[in-house]
């Protein structure tokens, strides 16, 4: 247990962007620096002015912003070699530039010093002083990061402690240990953050890499071991395979070590946080990704399902809404009556445990998983099952048939056509409709025969379809099945088929997500 005072550092914007494939505007970065501030952290690296014209209009852009709970700080490298620091143009921009806290990063690990900077080991220690020395007499404050500091140790413990004291003895207000590969375990961080803190004045941070798979618990050892501030970005964002994920390192130190690193309030904005920036960068959250995750609270097995509703401790090692997160319970063949009740409460049916009904439910879903039915994202289909047995309404519309014509042309065109007879409260409506496959086109038809007498579903889209092969071994007779998800925009459901036929098992799929969507607006 620690109660020391700890500081979040968040890196999202500079370290984050390296990740493969990862690009944001300078309005998004704008967006992501704003909703940070909001979650509470106390540092956010905005990105390295001198490397492009994007960065330095990023930091202009703050100029107008007001920062609630945050510092911006502005990131560079130490003064090149046989240079004067206030000659250097990159520690110039860093000076002239509105951030009033900088990082500087300079090297600790001999062999980056002989053959990547092509300096003497003396010269490197210059170099860190004089650039840490420079910024302050601009009026800065100066974070420094001690970039393969563990790297270093491991190679020459003396000359990587004298990095860090050279950066320490000319100002810098933090030491900043970085595991720049990636690659150090546990025990050695605890070793080492503790031996340079006993040997520096100034308090140590934690930067680490995800290399190893360690990064989240490689920050925690080191707060345990006296760091006072640590570094990492919005889930785990990073070059390779990633920097220290804050977004688990923040409940952690906050829940489980007694480091208030929030404000009261703020943790239970962390889920919300990591799902924003991830909607910015476009990249779904992993599911399974720990307090935050969309399965981080499920539960499944019929044994754990009652438990948790008993005693949610006994499977959840936080309470999920703590981190604003919520307890899911999923439907399947391997839950029992509990789970129905539970679903049947959350819609707000009536039900007691010794309803026969509850039986027939649960055999109606042990029957359809036997059959390649999954209910686990498919939330509106297992309503509708659940509604049909409970509180039967009336379907929006009969099918009298449909027809799907695929048409491949000479020129290469394929062309997708649909029609559609149904009868919507006593009417007859016949349409037909073009696509560019045949869910769509089947889609379109529907729509237009029966958006007339039900202009809400003007709100709802169609907004992903996934398709699966059950059993591959059967051949062309293997069942497929399909997944949709649909939104009014403000809510997403899931909902599924199951045929030898993909476009039964769409169809399906499809009356499921309409239905649903409908009902939906109708209890607004
Ligand atoms: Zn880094």
């Amino acid at each position: 247990m620690t109660s020391q005072t700890v500081h979040l550092y968040d890196t999202t914007l500079r370290d984050g962007m390296q990740q493969e494939g990862m690009s944001v505007s300078v309005d998004e970065k704008v967006r992501i620096a704003l909703k940070l501030d909001e979650l509470g952290l106390h540092f956010i690296e905005g990105g390295f002015p001198a490397s492009n014209p994007k960065e330095i209009e990023f930091f202009r852009r703050m100029e107008r912003e007001r920062l609630v709970n945050a510092e911006l700080v502005a990131f560079g490298m130490t003064r090149r070699k046989s240079m004067a620091a206030g000659d250097d143009p990159s520690l110039r921009v860093l000076a002239q530039g509105s951030a009033a806290i900088v990082a500087v990063v300079g090297k600790s690990w001999g062999l980056h010093v002989t053959k990547v900077l092509r300096a003497s080991h003396d010269e490197n220690l210059r170099m860190i002083s004089e650039s840490v020395a420079f910024l302050l007499e601009q009026g800065k404050r100066v974070i420094y990061d001690a970039e393969h500091f563990f790297d270093g140790y491991a190679d020459d413990p003396e000359y990587a402690l004298r990095t860090v004291q050279a950066a320490a003895e000319a100002g810098a207000e933090t030491l900043c240990l970085c595991d720049t590969n990636g690659g150090t375990l546990p025990s050695a961080i605890d070793a080492v953050v503790r031996d340079v803190i006993a040997h520096v004045s100034a308090p140590v941070g934690i930067h680490c890499h995800n290399d190893g798979d360690c990064a989240v618990a490689n920050s925690l050892v080191a707060v345990a071991a006296g760091a006072r501030q640590v570094q990492g970005t919005i889930n785990g964002y990073g070059e390779r395979c990633g920097n220290a994920n804050l977004v688990s390192i923040i409940p952690a130190l906050a829940l489980k070590m007694g480091t208030p690193v929030l404000s009261p309030g703020q943790l239970e904005r962390l889920s919300e946080t990591a799902h924003f920036v991830a909607d910015i960068a476009n990249v779904a959250v992993w599911q399974h990704a720990p307090y935050v995750g969309r399965s981080a609270f499920a539960h499944k097995g019929g044994l754990h399902v009652a438990a948790v509703q008993r005693a949610p401790q006994t499977f959840e090692h936080v309470d999920p809404m703590l981190v604003g997160n919520e307890q899911r319970i999923l439907i399947s063949e391997l839950s029992g009556k509990g789970a129905v009740l539970r679903k049947a409460q959350e819609l707000g049916l009536a039900l007691e445990g010794d309803d026969e009904r509850v039986a027939a439910v649960l055999k109606r879903v042990k029957d359809r998983e036997h059959r390649g039915y999954h209910y686990e994202a498919a939330d509106a289909s297992f309503e509708l099952l659940l509604r049909d047995e409970l509180a039967p309404h009336k379907p929006l519309f009969r099918l009298e048939s449909f027809r799907v014509i695929v048409e491949k042309r000479e020129d290469g065109k394929t062309v997708v056509e649909a029609t559609i007879k149904v009868h919507v409260n006593g009417d007859r409506i016949i349409s037909t409709a073009e696509g560019n496959g045949p869910v769509n086109a089947l889609d379109t038809a529907l729509r237009q025969a029966i958006t007339r007498k039900y202009p809400q579903l003007d709100k709802i889209s169609l907004v992903n379809y996934r398709v699966r092969i059950l059993d591959e071994n059967k051949g062309t007779a293997a069942a497929t099945r399909v997944l949709l998800d649909a939104s009014d925009g403000d809510e997403s459901w899931g909902s599924i088929g199951v045929s030898q036929n993909i476009i039964e098992a769409s169809w399906e799929a499809l009356v499921d997500s309409i239905e649903y969507g409908m009902l939906r607006r109708s209890q607004e």
